[in-house]
C-alpha cells in the first residue's frame, strides 16, 4: 500500500482515533499487521492487559543475535464526543515510515545485527509512564533479552515540516534528535548521517532537553542505548486537525530513507556491544543546533537573533564535556521553550 494510503487508512473513521483496546485500536492493529506481512515479516501480537491492546512484533533475523530495535506508536486519543482523534502525525506517520524502512531491509537485509520493528499500544494518556503503556510492558516482557539491544529507536511526531510556511528548507526539513550523547558512538554515527539524505536534515538535541515524551523512557530508564527522532509538538498536537492533509509527504520519505541508512550502519557497527552512557549530558550539541536554527530563523524574527546570540554566549560557559553549570540551566530550558513555541 502506498504511504500516504497507509497513514490515511490510519486515520480512517473506521480506526476512529486508535484508542487501545476499542474497535478502533483493533482496526489499526490488523492494518499495522497486514502491512508488516505485506512487505514479507511475520509480526506476532503481544497483548498488553493494562490498555487492554497489544503490541505488534515484527522481527528480521541478523547473522547475529544482536538487535536494532525500531519502534513506533500506533494507538491515538480515540474519540470525544463528536470529535475524533485522527493523529496523522501523531503517530500514523511514524508508523508508514517503520513499514517503509522494514520493507526496504527485508528486501536487502542489513549485514551484522537484526531488526526488530515495534509498534507499541498504550503510548497515550492515561498510559503514558504507566504499565498499561506498550513499550513498559515490552520492557518488561521483553521478546528479545534488553541487553542484546544496541539501539532503541523511536519515532513520534515525525510527519510534518518544521515552522511556518515561508520559514527556511532548512528548518522546515529538520527532524531533532534526542539521546545520541546517551550511547558510545551514536551522536557521531548521527553527526555522519546528519545531511546525507536529500530532504531532511537530523539536529541533535540532549534527551534532557524536553521531559519524557514518548516510548524510549522504559529503555532509557534500563540503559539500553536510544535515539529518539521527532519534529516537535506542532500546533495540531493532540488536536482533531492532526489529519493527514497537513503532513509533509517528501519530508516523511526523506526520513523513511534515512532511516534506513541509519539502521544499516547501527546492525552493522563492529564493536560487540554498544556501551549506554550514564551521567553525560550533552548541552554544547543542543546549543549549536538552536544557534544553526535561529540563524535560519533570522529573517522571519528579530527575536531569533537575539536568542542566537543568547546560545552563543552559553556554548561559550559549557565544559569540556559539553555541559552547563546547573545554575545557567534556567535559561538554557527558557531557551529551547521559547523556539519550541516559536515553530509550533
Ligand atoms: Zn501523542
Amino acid at each position: 500500500m502506498p504511504l500516504r494510503t497507509f497513514i490515511e487508512s490510519l486515520c480512517s473513521s473506521q480506526c476512529a482515533g486508535r484508542a487501545p483496546g476499542s474497535a478502533g485500536g483493533r482496526a489499526a492493529r490488523a492494518l499495522v499487521a497486514e502491512a508488516f506481512r505485506e512487505v514479507g515479516l511475520e509480526p506476532t501480537e503481544q497483548p498488553v492487559p493494562g490498555c487492554g491492546g497489544a503490541n505488534i512484533l515484527a522481527p528480521l533475523r541478523g547473522a547475529q543475535d544482536r538487535w536494532v530495535l525500531v519502534a513506533a506508536h500506533y494507538d491515538h486519543l480515540g474519540r470525544e464526543g463528536s470529535h475524533t482523534y485522527h493523529g496523522a502525525d501523531d503517530n500514523a506517520a511514524a508508523v508508514a515510515i517503520m513499514v517503509e524502512v522494514a520493507r526496504a531491509l527485508r528486501r536487502d537485509p542489513p549485514k551484522g545485527r537484526g531488526v526488530l520493528f515495534a509498534a507499541f499500544d498504550g503510548e497515550e494518556p492515561p498510559y503514558f509512564l504507566s504499565e498499561g503503556m506498550g513499550s513498559e510492558h515490552f520492557a518488561l516482557h521483553p521478546t528479545v533479552p534488553l541487553n542484546t539491544i544496541d539501539l532503541m529507536v523511536c519515532m513520534d511526531l515525525v510527519g510534518h515540516a518544521i515552522g511556518p510556511e515561508g520559514a527556511p528548507e532548512e528548518v522546515r526539513q529538520s527532524v531533532f534528535a534526542l539521546g545520541a550523547e546517551r550511547s558510545e558512538g551514536t551522536a557521531a554515527l548521527v553527526e555522519r548521517l546528519a545531511r546525507v539524505e536529500p530532504g531532511v536534515i537530523l539536529r541533535r538535541f540532549d534527551a534532557e532537553t524536553v521531559p519524557p515524551l514518548s516510548d524510549y523512557w522504559g529503555f532509557w530508564r534500563r540503559n539500553v542505548p536510544f535515539l529518539f527522532l521527532t519534529n516537535g509538538r506542532w500546533r495540531y498536537y493532540h488536536t482533531p486537525e492532526d489529519t493527514p492533509d497537513k503532513l509533509d509527504y517528501a519530508k516523511i520519505e526523506a526520513t523513511a530513507r534515512w532511516l534506513e541508512r541509519l539502521v544499516r550502519e547501527a546492525c552493522a557497527r563492529p564493536e560487540p556491544k554498544v556501551r549506554f552512557l550514564s551521567g553525560v549530558r550533552d548541552d554544547a550539541s543542543t546549543l549549536r543546533s538552536l544557534m544553526d536554527l535561529l540563524a535560519n530563523l533570522e529573517s522571519l524574527s528579530p527575536m531569533a537573533a537575539l536568542g542566537r546570540a543568547s546560545a552563543e554566549q552559553l556554548l561559550a560557559r559549557c565544559d569540556a564535556s559539553g555541559r552547563l553549570a546547573d545554575a545557567e540551566r534556567a535559561q538554557f530550558l527558557m531557551l529551547v521553550g521559547q523556539l519550541e513555541r516559536g515553530l509550533a
